[in-house]
């Protein structure tokens, strides 16, 4: 390992961190201040090795009940709805203490999620930082419409809807609390967060800085606690007015029928995605440069990543420009650097848990089975921890899990398809619509492949989510009613 001093740093304020929440068991931030859970207790364990960091007491459904009241105090009391300026001001100072921070979430995230803590840093955190400081900049813009006719005339404005509940998924932790915080505060609305059981820290961290940049106690609060317990009691809870939600399509599901059963709260559902990156051969040249792209996009964040390309589709009927397409997409993928999210050349860290790495395995082993191939010569992993290595495989059967579902993991499917109509087809035929990705160097082509493909975000000539001024949600089963929709252009592999 290369120890740089800035990794020295990095590491040594991000366990800092982690310790003062940790030993403390301080795996709640409630009402201003770290609390103790008293649900029960969850383990927290480094993907990357398999060791146990601490362990945290998850949130009871009593302290789930005491949050709720607490947000709504805030809300009904602290001048956090009506004064636009304490907004803007707590957010943009907020954003410069994120900022400061960046190496400790880095550490965090990388340390609880096996995030690599240089994308974290170059990233993750700045996209936090954009996302508060853009929504303070629309703070200042909710002005409200005078509307009239002959028979009267009407002030039309926005309004805060109350209590705010976010349940996050464990990806990209910082990032996706960043997605879902900067509006909804912005907005005038005070917050119960949960966090995923396999990533809290960074989270509890950001709600510290949030005080201390003089959110009122109890505008944000995060809680630690599992999907089956504190999660699905938000879902049902009658004191919360709007729930958005990141994570998979069944639990989506699931907030919509607990919220039919509830006080109706409204539901917001980012979901998965099986996101198609198409190469149109007949408009694009530069195939080391195409395949580097695609590596990152399928397999940045080892692939646990909604947009990522986990299928490329090459189309073109030349077999000698797709064998030479094919050749370059696994030199690109064995280029990569699988290994510590903590070293400064690491590409691709580990995935989430044991369970996602052996759900992984045996998609790919029963694919194979069933006649795919495996086309690279794949990456030592390491014996311990949550690793999977980055794979191009194809020939997957229809009939196989990988065939159907989201592997959410480093592997992207080759598919060839000689037609664009059938190229389309095959987007617009999935379940999911969230993502996909076009290669055409041809601007009037681009046209073509965009007023056809039907998807919430298609990037053009490299992967993309968009800029924090563009909007991101799914068609589909993808989701629908996305309340975040800002963030900046995302590469989740460094390039030279
Ligand atoms: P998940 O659905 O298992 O968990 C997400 C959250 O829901 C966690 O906080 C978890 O504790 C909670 N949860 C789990 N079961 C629950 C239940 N029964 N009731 C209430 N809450 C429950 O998803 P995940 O594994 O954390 O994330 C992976 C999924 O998220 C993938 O499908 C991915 O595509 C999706 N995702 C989508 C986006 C997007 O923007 N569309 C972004 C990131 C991830």
């Amino acid at each position: 390992m290369t120890t740089t001093s800035a990794q020295n740093t990095l590491v040594g304020r991000g366990r800092t961190a982690l310790r003062a929440i940790v030993d403390g068991n301080l795996g709640q931030w409630i009402g201003g201040r770290g609390v103790t859970g008293t649900g029960e207790e969850i383990g927290l364990i480094s993907p990357s090795d398999g060791t146990v960091i601490g362990s945290l007491s998850a949130a009871s459904e009593q302290q789930l009940d005491e949050t709720v009241a607490a947000a709504r105090t805030a809300f009904n009391e602290a001048d956090w709805a009506e004064d636009a300026k304490l907004r803007a001001r707590v957010l943009r100072r907020l954003a410069d203490l994120v900022e400061g921070d960046a190496e400790v979430i880095a550490y965090l995230d990388g340390i609880e999620a096996g995030k690599v803590a240089l994308g974290s840093v170059e990233e993750d955190v700045p996209d936090v930082a954009a996302n508060l400081r853009m929504s303070a900049d629309l703070i200042s813009h909710n002005d409200g419409r005078y509307l009239q006719n002959p028979d009267g005339w009407g002030w039309v404005t926005k309004v805060p809807s109350g209590v705010v509940g976010a349940i996050l998924p464990w990806n990209y932790p910082v990032a996706m609390l960043g997605w879902k915080i900067a509006p909804a505060l912005a907005a005038g609305n005070a917050m119960v967060v949960k966090t995923s059981e396999d990533s809290t820290l960074s989270a509890l961290h950001l709600a510290r800085l949030a005080t201390e940049a003089g959110a009122p106690d109890g505008i944000l609060n995060v809680l630690t606690g599992t999907g089956a317990g504190i999660g699905s009691a938000m879902g049902l809870h009658n004191g919360i007015d709007v729930l958005t939600f990141t994570g998979s399509g069944s639990v989506g599901r699931s907030f919509l029928e607990s919220s039919a059963r509830s006080n109706l709260k409204k539901v917001s559902l980012e979901l998965g995605g099986r996101a198609g990156y198409i190469v149109d051969s007949a408009h694009a040249t530069d195939f080391p440069a195409i395949a580097a792209d695609i590596a990152g996009a399928a397999f940045g964040t080892s692939g646990q990543n909604c947009t990522a390309a986990s299928r490329v589709i090459y189309v073109g009927d030349d077999d000698e420009r797709f064998a030479e397409f094919r050749t370059a997409l696994i030199d690109a993928t064995e280029a990569l650097t699988v290994g510590d999210p903590f070293e400064a050349e690491t590409d691709v860290g580990p995935v989430i848990n044991p369970r996602a790495r052996d759900r992984i395995t045996s998609w790919i082993d029963e694919a194979v089975e069933k006649g795919a191939r495996i086309l690279n010569t794949r990456a030592d992993v390491p014996d311990t921890g949550s690793w999977y290595p980055p794979t191009v495989i194809e020939n997957v059967p229809d009939d196989s899990e990988l065939g159907r579902g989201e592997i959410f993991g480093p592997v992207t499917q080759l598919l060839r398809r000689t037609s664009r109509d059938d190229a389309v087809d095959l987007i617009n035929g999935e379940p999911y619509g969230l993502a996909s990705s076009v290669w055409c160097e041809d601007i009037a082509q681009v046209r073509w492949w965009a007023s056809r493909i039907r998807v919430g975000t298609l990037a053009v000539n490299g992967y993309s989510e968009g800029t924090e001024a563009t909007p991101f949600g799914g068609m589909r089963q993808s989701g629908f009613w996305a309340a975040t929709t800002v963030r900046k252009p995302w590469r989740p592999i460094r390039r030279p």
